[in-house]
């Protein structure tokens, strides 16, 4: 009896060893037949690894035939759009008034800009970099008698400066007070202004995304230590650049920035109240307007009588038609016992 339980057991084992060795050829994929893991190239694995976890790296940039807009894919699966470049190139924008490395090649006077100005700083396809994130060190304005046309941006020498939005170089040059200075033309017609460079890393006519490296800081040029001296300028004019972004957050304050023609006028400084009153804002140009109306109605009216030879001073008012106390308003602090021949006397 025992024999014949042992016989069976040994049967069993066997046909149990048997069946395994079959079951190994059946499904090749186990451990006799192939190595445990896949043979793939290392390097491979590691780049698979990576696209897997998505850090939002951007992998490609994808002409979708729109002409207008190019689109970039990342890593984890996102995307979106930006401007192509190329159709921007000949846009008035960045053909009039283009003059590389000049400081400021606008013509323009201040009296024919518009009064107020919507720009548009962002879009959908853009955004902004602050170039150099810190609390502002010296304030636009007026400073010891000096017109100050920018903010100081305090920096270790040799600390990035980037790109605060798209836009083409149009200078990088050395400029005895900016020391290396790069401007960027932008979209909306402002022009940036990254000056005390220790080193420039863009080139005039190069095309630049906002957050692109275009020079590290430092302190070349007139200046008293290491700082970015960031300006923004419109047809030449500077205006506070803390009227758009927070430096110290690193944050443009609104998408659309309403740039007001006294803005442009190195005493103007960013002042917090103002920015949510646009009502205030479009009532105050109706204001602007009727002045400004008025003082060219005004001095299209204006008439000079040139005094001859016997004239007095109630003669010329007799003549002109106006009383005495009239034309004594219109020519102040003139004396009517010393009249001059050939004097210029003011009439209407
Ligand atoms: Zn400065």
């Amino acid at each position: 009896m025992k024999k014949y339980v042992l016989i069976l057991g040994l049967l069993l084992a066997s046909s149990a060893l048997f069946a395994q060795e079959r079951d190994f050829t059946q499904f090749p994929g186990s451990r006799r037949s192939v190595p445990d893991t896949l043979r793939v190239p290392d390097d491979f694995v590691t780049e698979l690894g990576a696209f897997q976890q998505g850090k939002g790296v951007e992998v490609d940039t994808l002409d979708i035939q729109d002409g207008r807009l190019l689109l970039v894919l990342k890593d984890d699966h996102t995307w979106y759009y930006i401007k192509n470049f190329k159709l921007l190139e000949n846009d008035s924008t960045f053909v009039k008034d283009w003059v590389p490395n000049s400081t400021n090649p606008y013509h323009a006077p201040l009296d024919s800009l518009p009064l107020r100005n919507s720009i548009c700083l962002v879009d959908s396809t853009s955004r902004f970099v602050c170039p150099n994130q810190t609390k502002v060190f010296s304030r636009f304005g007026m400073r010891r008698g000096r017109r100050h046309q920018g903010v100081d941006l305090p920096l270790k020498t040799g600390t990035p400066v980037v790109a605060a939005f798209d836009g083409r170089v149009r200078a990088s040059t050395y400029n005895k007070g900016y020391g290396n200075l790069i401007i960027i033309r932008h979209e909306n017609g402002l022009e940036t202004y990254y000056g005390h460079l220790s080193k420039r890393e863009a080139e005039v006519g190069d095309w630049v995304r906002a957050g692109d490296q275009i020079g590290l800081g430092g302190s070349t040029g007139r200046s008293t230590g290491p700082h970015l001296h960031f300006e923004t300028r419109y047809q030449g004019f500077a205006f506070d650049p803390e009227w758009i972004a927070d430096y110290e957050k690193g944050e443009l304050r609104k998408n659309v920035f309403v740039l007001r023609r006294s803005y442009l006028n190195a005493n103007s400084r960013y002042t917090p109240e103002s920015l949510d009153e646009e009502d205030e804002i479009y009532g105050e140009e109706e204001k602007i307007i009727a002045e400004e109306k008025r003082i060219a109605a005004e001095q299209a009216a204006i008439r000079y009588y040139t005094v001859k030879s016997g004239d007095s001073l109630s003669v010329i008012a007799r003549k002109q038609g106006k009383s005495l106390n009239a034309i004594l308003k219109l020519n102040p602090g003139i004396d009517p016992n010393k009249l001059r021949i050939g004097q210029k006397i003011r009439v209407n």
